[in-house]
């Protein structure tokens, strides 16, 4: 068994044991999105997910047997800390959850064999509680900033960092104590924000949902909307339904206002009722391109809803505006040039869609952010 100990009260009485740490791997997870994305069922890690959902032990971690074969983290701590920083530490401490033990109910010697240095008769550690699969370095930084250390911070964080600091904080409803230094972090990283879809949009809508940063979720979720092939992975962070859902619902509403619009040009060129002053044979040829090439790429709003991965909204504009009209030649029309009719299906579909798209904005953080952070999770 591999172990290691950070020690930030020394005169501690709250032993918190961190068994099988840094299970969660961002990286990992947006690998097996990208796979699932392909595939109709999902392969779905449920240890990780419900783990990370609830902060509760996984199956297996329940075991004695494969407990004392894995790696964990043991901080001393001081109860007074804890509890005045996290309703959620409170209510362990004051023995009402599972993962706490109060060690004067038990011998002795259990609390001290925990204890770095077995020889120290002098340690007061009253309680132990358990924790599971949380990041090591944000599970630290979290207890430095708790029991006032706050020169041990550093001044940047990568945001895979951050958005593990951020489920702790999320987890253990202490947002008041961590928003100075979340804020200074997020300030570092705004310049570095992604610039087109990727598991880093995903940490950044997680991440300005718990620190409440309503311009980086609105950016972040538009760009979700915009450029993911289908529903945004959570990448088992504990965002909630309602935002990924919201997100999936603005995706799939604007792509059928695409092809509504895109069905609406049709009906006019059928109806003759555009570039009228070219005559019939303009329409015609639009009308005869237009269809062509919705059969051939796929454009409609069945076929693209259930495509494995369905285009982004992005990819989509640009499919559209990427019809080629064939060169023609109007016969009644002696000014065009060498290049052929100027009318185009582009010029036919591209105001509308840019305005869909211009209109299309990210979610409201004062829309889905409750105020949470004086709820205890239910154990
Ligand atoms: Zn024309």
């Amino acid at each position: 068994m591999q172990k290691q100990y950070f020690e930030l009260d020394p005169h501690g009485d709250v032993l918190l044991t961190l068994r099988r740490p840094d299970h969660l791997d961002f990286a990992r997870s947006a690998r097996r999105a990208e796979r699932d994305i392909l595939v109709a069922t999902p392969e779905v890690d449920s240890n990780v997910h419900e783990s990370v959902q609830s902060g509760k032990p996984t199956a297996s971690m329940d075991d004695p047997n494969a407990s004392d074969n894995v790696k964990k983290v043991q901080f001393l701590l001081s109860s007074r800390h804890l509890s005045l920083a996290s309703p959620v530490f409170d209510a362990m401490l004051s023995g009402c959850w599972k993962e706490s033990t109060v060690l004067d109910e038990r011998p002795r010697k259990i609390a001290r064999r925990e204890n770095r240095d077995t020889s120290d008769s002098e340690l007061q550690v009253r309680h132990e509680i358990s924790a599971t699969e949380w990041n090591t370095e944000a599970l630290l930084l979290l207890m430095n900033i708790i029991h006032g250390r706050h020169r041990k911070l550093p001044d940047d964080l990568h945001p895979e960092t951050l958005a593990h600091f951020g489920i702790l904080v999320d987890y253990y409803k202490c947002h008041e104590i961590t928003e100075i230094f979340a804020r200074r972090w997020i300030h570092k990283n705004k310049f570095y924000l992604p610039t087109t879809y990727s598991s880093f949009t995903t940490l950044w809508i997680f991440i300005s949902w718990v620190f409440s940063d309503a311009a980086i979720f609105e950016e972040m979720t538009e760009q979700g909307i915009k450029e993911s092939q289908g529903p945004v992975n959570a990448m088992f962070l504990p965002l909630p339904p309602a935002v990924s859902d919201a997100i999936e619902e603005k995706r799939a509403s604007s792509l059928q206002r695409i092809i509504r619009h895109v069905d609406k040009i049709r009906e006019a060129l059928i109806k003759g009722e555009v570039h009228r002053s070219c005559g019939d044979g303009c329409s015609t040829m639009l009308l005869g391109t237009l269809i062509k090439a919705m059969h051939e790429h796929g454009i409609s709003e069945s076929q693209l809803l259930n495509s494995r991965p369905c285009p982004s909204l992005m990819q989509i504009k640009q499919t559209l505006l990427g019809f080629r009209t064939p060169t023609w030649y109007n016969p009644s029309d002696y000014r065009q040039r060498s290049a052929g009719h100027s009318c185009s299906v582009k010029s036919l579909l591209e105001p509308g869609i840019d305005g869909i798209l211009k209109n299309l904005k990210g979610l409201k953080l004062n829309d889905y952010r409750v105020q949470q952070e004086d709820e205890v999770p239910k154990v």
